[in-house]
């Protein structure tokens, strides 16, 4: 694309990491094809909301960024991609979008893009020609190119390794939308972060929308099958892991989110070999109830967690644990909840999201008529916050007096600049920037020892507007 003819387009991501890592790539493409990448606040030619539905509030919240990019400029192209928009698509249908595009046609964007400006272009011509205007109201948005951003502004890099979802949990609608289980070749993986270490990254996250069914789609091979007749479900995600292990200069292979029966004694002692393998796990546990988790069809007990969490814990040293509850699912009574209670409690996470249930329209849940009153809810999640958060003061009381390697990522100013990164455990650490030594910055490995508190402003801040976070010297 020629200088002159330079647009603009921003992107807002909502939801999960695979969604990051699919806005990463459109971001570099429309790049490698000439756009001009802006912040999403900034005046744009076209505004891309990648869209997520994993629960009510994450929908609204999508279309309120869609309103939002509307209201910015008028004459803008507004695009929904994502599962948002392959659920619903009243939003095409009643004018709110130009295009929608689902989550199979991302890699397709930039010719989505083009053919609609093409067809814009066009029927632009023909007003013109009626109306004799000289100016489309589009070039002159030309004008109000901003700063550019980077494609990705992490220091880790969030690697898609796999898509689709067959769980059909009852309470989530991303098996509907998301399609069926596609996981990326090894060799196609381990030549994208060889490309991504040569660009000075030393960390990746491996992303997906159910990553412990990496693999299984070679084989036509069902998780649930498997894993209850005790088949080895994780081998393609360890070789995976390991083959990632031997890239010169990556420092990282960190995890997303993991099912707890992946977790067997061959999957943990083959990851264990891995020497980049970061220490911290997400294990999803949902609810620790066995009655609420069969109604959530999740295909798994407390007994079950409890192992695959014992496992972890005997391979890795005080590994960072955390999970994901949800409070006050249809029909879950108090005995429930304090079950789902008693059993966060005791597995002691480092770190938990808590949510209360959210109803969605589509799902075996939302069609329940036992839903739980959103006071009880809230009540409920506010228990659970209380233990959670019990246990993750002691985890990072454990961190006092360690020395660790920490990925420096972004100064901070709060009292004096403050340098912050994480450790392989996923503790973020705050070094005073005078400490750091010359020549060392953003994305570099730095050791530090951990020797108290800090209270940092952060953009996940609580209601005082700071953060207390770990201080490294
Ligand atoms: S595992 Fe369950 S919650 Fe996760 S994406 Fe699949 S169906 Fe949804």
């Amino acid at each position: 694309m020629p200088d002159q003819l330079k647009r603009t387009a921003a992107i807002c991501t909502m939801g999960c990491k695979v969604n990051t890592y699919e806005s990463a790539r459109m971001a570099e493409e429309l790049t490698a094809a000439g756009w001009i990448m802006v912040d999403f606040r900034e005046k744009a030619d076209v505004y891309i909301i990648n869209t997520c539905t994993v629960t009510q509030i994450a929908a609204r919240k999508s279309r309120q960024m869609i309103h939002r990019a509307r209201a910015l400029s008028p004459d803008a192209l507004v695009i929904a991609a994502g599962c948002y928009v392959d659920r619903d698509d009243s939003l095409i249908k009643e004018g709110v979008i130009d295009l929608a595009i689902s989550n199979q046609d991302k890699p397709n964007l930039v010719e989505l893009i083009n053919k609609t400006l093409d067809e814009r272009a066009q029927e632009q011509q023909s007003i013109e020609e009626y109306t004799e205007l000289s100016e489309s109201a589009s070039s002159q948005d030309l004008s109000q190119a901003t700063e550019p951003v980077a494609p990705s502004d992490h220091t880790r890099a969030f690697i898609k390794i796999q898509d689709g979802c067959r769980q059909f949990c009852s309470y989530c609608i991303i098996p509907y939308v998301r399609g069926p289980l596609k996981s990326r070749p090894i060799g196609e993986i381990v030549e994208e972060v060889k490309g991504l270490t040569e660009k000075g990254y030393k960390e990746v996250v491996l992303t997906g929308i159910h990553v412990s069914s990496y693999g299984l789609d070679w084989k036509e091979q069902n998780y649930n099958r498997m894993a209850e007749e005790g088949i080895y479900v994780g081998e393609d995600l360890a070789r995976l892991i390991l083959e990632l292990d031997r890239i010169t200069g990556l420092a990282r292979i960190r995890l997303s989110s993991l099912e707890p029966r992946l977790i067997t004694k061959e999957f943990v002692s083959e990851i264990s070999k891995s020497k980049k393998l970061c220490p911290h796990f997400h294990l999803s546990l949902q609810s620790g109830c066995d009655r609420t988790l069969k109604e959530m069809n999740r295909h798994y007990t407390a007994d079950d967690f409890r192992e695959a969490v014992r496992l972890l814990r005997a391979a890795f040293d005080d590994p960072f644990l955390s999970t994901d509850v949800i409070a006050g699912f249809p029909g879950e009574t108090e005995e429930d909840h304090q079950a789902s209670l008693d059993f966060v409690r005791e597995m002691k996470f480092a770190e938990a999201h808590i949510f209360p249930y959210s109803r969605m329209d589509g799902t075996t849940a939302g069609k329940r008529k036992d839903q739980i009153p959103a006071d009880v809810k809230k009540r409920r999640a506010h228990d659970l916050l209380h233990v959670t958060g019990e246990a993750s003061k002691a985890y990072m009381e454990r961190m006092q007096g360690k020395e660790v390697t920490i990925l420096l990522e972004q100064i901070v100013t709060s009292g004096q600049p403050y340098f912050t990164g994480l450790t392989d455990n996923y503790v973020r650490i705050a070094i005073p920037a005078d400490r750091i030594p010359e020549g060392t910055g953003q994305g570099d490995l730095l050791k530090v020892r951990i020797d108290g508190y800090v209270n940092i402003r952060s953009a996940n801040h609580n209601a005082s507007g700071l953060d207390t976070i770990l201080r490294g010297i």
